[in-house]
């Protein structure tokens, strides 16, 4: 069976090794020596400021909307779930602006006209590791003096103008997720560069301590445990050779993919991409069910990331998102990850 992604396992002496620094502590969470170490290496490896581990890439996402915003939030309907819900979940209402029809992201100009009184932050995706015209968004939240939260789950490791596209926004989130590029089998961060936020949001991820005795304020439990930790010790170190297997299989698809009839993912100038996601856009969905079909029979299994568009759920104000429902219903994420074979890649692409 071909999934649309498989995760990496790190030798399992090296997770041993890991982890018997656990039972040496006798120390299995509340920020003890791995989570330390997983965040030092992290800052070094990404170049940022400032980052809170956590339990999973939701909860930094509601942690952030808990602190920053309330009433309306403009968001994106080409994202996963997880960036919609939990705007409801935070009582706040997501207010869908549709994207750009290449970039995927966001579309920035469309943005302004869906401000209210009620609008107190924008959250939007870099979706596929794809970044949003950041410079644009934060001139309007300047001009109408909005948060900004950008859904950076799908970014480890992008850069854009050279840095790390986590020091955008008032904060980043990113997910540790099995299934996302670097992983710590459940797990997640949140990044941000103002240091009176960041300590606001460090201490919303652990219930608001200030001490053993005291609160600052209202919080919940978001913290990473040294379980997690230990596996993303034990896989950051083969982030590169990763990163490096999976730009082979991009360039092999990029080389030949025929596109005069397919869509590629239009990737935003001065971006350093992570080769997370292969998305394809066909002409129109009964072609992409056709291949669909044609590969599950073979046994591989592409997903229909991002399926259905966000404003089509039930639980939200259903406005039309042209372009959003239009481009769900035609892409398609191939199969993409390290071990990835070429007899593989050939039926993919003859399928194609
Ligand atoms: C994976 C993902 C999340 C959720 O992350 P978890 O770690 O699974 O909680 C949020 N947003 C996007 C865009 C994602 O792809």
């Amino acid at each position: 069976m071909i999934p649309v992604t498989k995760t990496f396992f790190p030798p399992i002496k090296e997770y041993h090794c890991q982890v018997q620094r656990i039972w040496d502590n006798q120390w299995l969470t509340n920020r003890g020596e791995l989570v330390k170490e997983l965040e030092a290496n992290l800052k070094a490896e990404l170049g940022v400021t400032n980052i809170t581990l956590t339990t999973n890439g939701t909860l930094p996402l509601q942690i952030a909307l808990k602190v920053l915003a309330g009433g309306e939030v403009i968001t994106t309907p080409f994202s996963y779930v997880a960036t919609t819900s939990a705007i409801v979940w935070e009582h706040c209402t997501p207010v869908f602006v549709d994207i750009h029809p290449e970039y995927l992201t966001i579309d920035e100009t469309k943005i302004e006209s869906a401000i209210t009184k009620k609008t107190t932050a924008i959250l939007a995706t870099h979706v596929f590791g794809n970044p949003c015209n950041v410079e644009e968004i934060e001139g309007i939240a300047r001009k109408y003096n909005l948060k900004v939260i950008y859904d950076a789950a799908h970014c480890y490791g992008v850069k854009y103008k050279g840095e790390s596209i986590f020091n955008y926004g008032d904060v980043s989130t990113c997910s540790f997720h099995a299934t996302k590029l670097f992983h710590t089998g459940e797990g997640g961060a949140m990044f941000c560069r103002d240091e009176d936020l960041n300590h606001k949001l460090f201490y919303s991820h652990n219930f608001g301590h200030n001490g053993p005795e005291d609160f600052y304020g209202v919080g919940i439990n978001a913290k990473m445990s040294e379980l997690q930790a230990a596996m993303g010790l034990s896989v950051l170190p083969y982030m590169n050779k990763i990163l490096e297997a999976r730009k082979k299989i991009v360039d092999f698809y990029n080389e030949n993919l025929d596109f005069s009839k397919l869509q590629k993912l239009k990737i935003r100038e001065r971006t350093n991409w992570n080769y997370s996601y292969y998305p394809v856009i066909f002409e129109n969905e009964a072609k992409l069910l056709n291949v669909k079909k044609e590969l599950n029979e073979q046994e591989i299994y592409p997903r229909r990331y991002f399926y259905p568009s966000l404003n089509l759920l039930d639980y939200v104000n259903r406005d039309r998102m042209p372009v959003s429902e239009n481009i769900a219903s035609r892409v398609l994420c191939l199969p993409l990850y390290k071990e990835l074979e070429p007899e593989v890649l050939f039926k993919i692409i003859k399928s194609l």
